[in-house]
C-alpha cells in the first residue's frame, strides 16, 4: 500500500523528546506500536472495565479487547484512504491506557477526588502513562513515544491543561487545543474507529447480558433497517434459538455499513480539500468522518445505548458501589501514603516540604489508583477498608 501525500509518513516524523537512533528493521511508527503491546499498562487492560465490571462475567468486552477491535477497524479503513496503517494501530491500541479500573464511574469519581488539583481526564492520563509513568528505559521515563503518536493519545484536552503542556513542551501536543487546528488524519480516524467499536460491541455485550433486547433495538435505524434485511434474506433466524446469530450478522453488518460510510464519506471529504501533506490536512476542519446520514444514525444509537444500557439500573447500582471503592481508596492514600507501592511512595517523600506538596501527593495517588485494574481495585479497598463492596 502506498501512502497518501496527506499520510504522517514516518521518516519526516517529529520525533521523539529523547533523541534515539532509527531501529534497523522497523519504521518509527511500528517501533511506538511495538513499545505499547510490551508496556506494563497495556497489559492491564485485560482487567479493566469497559462498560460491566470484570468480575461480571468472561465474554464481555474489556479494554483490552476494545482496543484491539478499534485498531482492526482503524487500520482497515487507514489502509482503503491511504493513510499510514502502522500509526493508526499504535494510537489505537494506546487510546485507553489511561483509564481507570471500573469505566467511567471509576474516572469520575477520581476527577472529584482531585478538583482543585487539577483534575482527572483520562486522555491526558493516557498521554502521562506512555510520558511518563512506564519505568522500562534507563534513560528516561515513559516510552518516548513519535510526537504523532502522543498527538493521537491526546484525544481531548482542557484549556487550562493544554496551557500546561504548552509551557513544558512548547508547540508540543497541546499546541492544538489552543490554536484550534486539527490532530493528523490518522488520529481523526483513530476517534471514529472508537465510536464504531463501541457502538457495535456494546449492543452485543448489552444484549448478552439481557440489559436490552433485539426487539427494543428494532426501534433503533441503523439496527433495526439491517435487521428487517438480514431477516428477509435469512428468514430461518427469526426463530428463538437464532438470536444469537442474528444479533451476530446485523452487528457485522452494522460495522461494514459504518466502515463503507466513513470511506466515502472522508474520500469525498479528502478531494474537496485536497491538502497537500499530512500538515496542511491539520489546518483542515475535521476530514475524517462519517456522511450525514451515518452521523445522526450513530447519534440515536448513542442515545439509546446510554439511556438503556449504560444508565440501567442495575449497571447505576455497580457503578455506585464502584464510585464509593474508588473515592474511599483515594482518601486512605492520602491520610497513608505509605500504603501505595514504593516507587509511589518515594514520590511523595520527594515533594516534602515544598509548596506544592498536596497538589503532588494528591496527584500521585491518582496516578497510583488510575493504573489498578478493577480487581486489584477491589482488594486493595478490603484491604485498607476491612469491608468488601464488590465481589
Ligand atoms: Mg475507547
Amino acid at each position: 500500500m502506498t501512502l497518501s501525500s496527506f499520510a504522517c509518513d514516518p521518516d519526516r516524523t517529529r520525533g521523539r523528546r529523547h533523541a534515539e537512533s532509527a531501529a534497523p528493521t522497523r519504521t518509527e511508527y511500528q517501533r511506538d506500536r511495538d513499545r505499547i503491546v510490551h508496556s506494563t499498562a497495556f497489559r492491564r487492560l485485560v482487567y479493566k472495565t469497559q462498560v460491566f465490571l470484570n468480575h461480571e462475567g468472561d465474554l464481555f468486552r474489556t479494554r483490552l479487547t476494545h482496543s484491539l477491535e478499534v485498531a482492526q477497524l482503524g487500520r482497515s479503513i487507514a489502509r482503503s484512504l491511504g493513510l499510514n496503517e502502522d500509526l493508526v494501530e499504535a494510537v489505537a491500541l494506546a487510546h485507553d491506557l489511561g483509564h481507570t479500573p471500573f469505566g467511567h464511574a471509576g474516572q469520575e469519581a477520581l476527577n472529584e477526588c482531585m478538583q482543585g488539583h487539577g483534575g482527572f481526564e483520562h486522555n491526558l492520563q493516557s498521554l502521562r502513562v506512555v510520558d511518563q509513568l512506564e519505568e522500562r528505559y534507563p534513560q528516561f521515563d515513559g516510552l518516548n513515544l513519535t510526537f504523532e503518536t502522543r498527538e493521537g493519545i491526546l484525544k481531548h484536552c482542557s484549556r487550562a491543561n493544554a496551557q500546561a503542556l504548552e509551557t513544558v513542551e512548547p508547540g508540543g501536543v497541546g499546541r492544538r487545543f489552543l490554536d484550534r487546528s486539527q490532530p493528523s488524519l490518522e488520529a481523526q480516524l483513530c476517534n471514529l474507529a472508537d465510536e464504531i467499536a463501541y457502538n457495535a460491541h456494546d449492543i452485543d455485550d448489552g444484549v448478552r447480558s439481557g440489559l436490552i433486547t433485539l426487539e427494543q433495538l428494532q426501534a433503533v435505524p441503523l439496527f433495526g433497517d439491517l435487521c428487517r434485511q438480514t431477516l428477509q434474506e435469512h428468514a430461518h433466524l427469526a426463530g428463538a434459538t437464532q438470536g444469537r446469530r442474528l444479533l451476530y450478522e446485523v452487528i457485522r453488518r452494522m460495522l461494514s455499513a459504518q466502515v463503507y460510510d466513513v470511506i466515502d464519506a472522508t474520500r469525498s471529504e479528502l478531494e474537496k480539500a485536497a491538502p497537500a501533506s499530512a500538515d496542511a490536512a491539520r489546518q483542515q476542519p475535521p476530514l475524517v468522518r462519517f456522511s450525514e446520514d451515518m452521523l445522526q444514525k450513530s447519534v440515536v444509537l448513542k442515545k439509546f445505548l446510554l439511556q438503556n444500557l449504560y444508565r440501567h439500573h442495575q449497571v447505576m447500582q455497580t457503578t455506585g458501589q464502584a464510585r464509593q471503592v474508588i473515592r474511599e481508596l483515594f482518601e486512605a492514600y492520602k491520610i497513608a501514603p505509605q500504603e501505595m507501592q514504593a516507587g509511589f511512595v518515594a514520590r511523595t517523600q520527594a515533594a516534602r516540604g515544598i509548596a506544592e506538596e498536596t497538589t503532588v501527593v494528591f496527584r500521585v495517588v491518582a496516578d497510583y489508583i488510575a493504573g489498578m485494574t478493577d480487581r486489584f481495585a477491589s482488594r486493595e479497598h478490603e484491604r485498607l477498608t476491612g469491608r468488601r463492596l464488590l465481589p
